[in-house]
């Protein structure tokens, strides 16, 4: 490495270290391999160590120590980031903060954890204190951190009550530690919230949040059956606005997808069968009821009335639904792909039929039902049938000739994943909070080439992508 690490080792004192090249590699990597294209591009890459700091104060000392000897720190919850979010491309430290999970306050409305807290952790806590949980969660419930979601997530179960994690109010603090000579700790509310949120880390290090709470339900899992695809996304959007009849998850999965993936689902579903995945509360299931009576779905599994029997052994239906849809995919066919787009409201609907006529099996569609300012929209995440890098690139050209813009899951940086330009908010963050360039470099392409033509309809490379010998 282009520092010293046995100098910088020293400095990080008491602060536990990992330097095993086989515990090193496995915390340096992430979900990146769902994309063939990833998975080419970054398989070897590697950091040279993995500190794991207990407290702050040990994430203010590893990050001052960073910086005094000049080492690229990665910041890492779960690594479950499917955009290769962790992937340390210049090498050099993994800062885990997986043993930073306390849960410090909990209130009306609200709960205060630390940064590698697991999301399902602190919603046991908060209901058992006050029978409270978080508004939002992404479908790796179990195993993701809550920094890690702030940092590398944008939204999931839940975002068809309360919208997407940067929208106003649904982050209420972040404590972020900066990256200088003397870090400084900030807590960081309001607008300011977006120096953070979704900037994969590269400009602060988070260890703390303040998430806002809902009342938490035990909620029904439904599977819905339809004989066509369209007709299963009018459900979705449909249900999504009915708005005294509260679901926290509309998922709508296109045949034959649920049959051929949802294995242990399977015994429920015909394989011609599209089928609205959802979560409902208890309160609301009658009225659920009546509703998919008059629109004519076809109720193939609710969890509040299946016997013991048919239950055993069925993942929580938040587990079919996101990228775990896609997981389902790649474990039955490895050689599937997927993509993330937007079906922009007000004409979701005519583009969802657009869509699928211009692909069929090729692209089976999978839609996420949410709330955007007040309005229900949907995201795709349609698994792809793939073929070569070329088709999949006109793929997504296509999708964004017909108004749904791609956050496109292969490529590593901010900008390519799905901003589609700079954050100029983050960017000028990174320069006050980052001066040396040294958190998670290779992500934010504004701060290594300002240059770069985003029209130019090229892939941004990163020139310091070090990957192991
Ligand atoms: P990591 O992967 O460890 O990190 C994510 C990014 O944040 C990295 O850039 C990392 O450097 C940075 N980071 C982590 N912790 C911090 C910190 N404390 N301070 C600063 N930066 C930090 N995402 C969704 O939004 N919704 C979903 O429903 C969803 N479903 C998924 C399903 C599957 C099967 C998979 C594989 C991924 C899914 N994702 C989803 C993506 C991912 O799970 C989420 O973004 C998740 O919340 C990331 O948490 P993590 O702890 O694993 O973060």
């Amino acid at each position: 490495p282009a520092y010293d690490l046995a100098a910088f080792r020293a400095d990080l004192g008491a602060i536990a270290t990992e330097d095993n090249p086989k515990l090193v590699k496995q915390k340096s990597r992430d979900f990146f391999w769902y994309s063939p294209v990833l998975k080419r591009q970054l398989d070897d890459v590697t950091a040279d160590l993995v500190v794991t700091p207990k407290s702050e104060a040990e994430v203010v000392a590893a990050v001052a120590a960073a910086y005094r000897h000049g080492v690229p720190l990665t910041v890492r919850g779960a690594g479950t980031g499917n955009y290769g979010q962790a992937m340390p491309l210049s090498g050099g430290a993994i800062l885990n903060l997986a043993e930073m999970t306390a849960v410090k306050a909990i209130g009306s409305g609200f709960v205060v954890a630390e940064a590698g807290a697991i999301i399902e952790a602190i919603d046991t806590a908060t209901r058992a204190h006050s029978g409270q949980e978080l508004r939002l969660h992404p479908s790796t419930y179990r195993s993701a951190t809550i920094g890690g979601f702030i940092a590398g997530g944008s939204g999931g179960v839940g975002s068809v009550r309360w919208g997407g994690l940067r929208d106003h109010g649904n982050i209420i603090r972040a404590r972020v530690v900066t990256c200088e000579a003397t870090p400084r700790v900030l807590d960081l509310t309001g607008d300011d919230m977006h120096k953070v949120s979704h900037a994969y880390g590269t400009n602060g290090v988070i260890t703390e949040v303040e998430m806002p709470l809902t009342a938490a339900y035990d909620w029904v899992d439904v599977l819905c059956g339809f004989d066509d695809y369209v007709t299963a996304a009018r459900f979705g959007d449909a249900l999504a606005r009915q708005d005294g009849l509260l679901a926290k998850e509309i998922a709508v999965v296109a045949a034959p997808v649920p049959h051929d993936y949802f294995l242990r689902h399977q015994k429920f579903i015909r394989r011609d069968q599209s089928v609205a995945v959802l979560a409902i509360a208890p309160f609301a299931i009658g009225a659920f009821a009546a509703f998919a009576a008059r629109m004519q779905a076809e109720i193939l599994y609710r969890s509040d009335t299946a016997s013991d029997e048919e239950k055993k052994g069925l993942p929580p239906a938040y587990e079919l639904t996101w990228n775990h849809t896609t997981l389902r995919g790649l474990r039955v066919d490895p050689s599937i792909t997927y993509l993330q787009t937007l079906y922009p409201a007000p004409d979701h609907l005519e583009k969802v039929a657009t869509i699928a006529g211009i692909f069929g099996d090729e692209v089976p569609e999978h839609l996420e039902f949410v709330r955007f300012d007040g309005d229900v929209a949907c995201f795709g995440l349609p698994i792809v049938r793939f073929s070569t890098e070329e088709r999949l690139e006109e793929i997504i050209a296509l999708y964004e000739a017909n108004g749904c813009p791609v956050f496109n899951p292969h490529r590593y940086t901010l900008e390519e994943g799905g901003m589609k330009q700079t954050d100029a908010v983050q960017l000028a963050f990174k320069r006050e909070a980052d001066p040396k360039g040294l958190l998670n470099p290779g992500k934010m392409i504004a701060w290594e080439d300002p240059e770069f033509d985003f029209t130019s309809e090229k892939t941004y490379l990163f020139k310091g992508l070090r990957v192991a010998g």
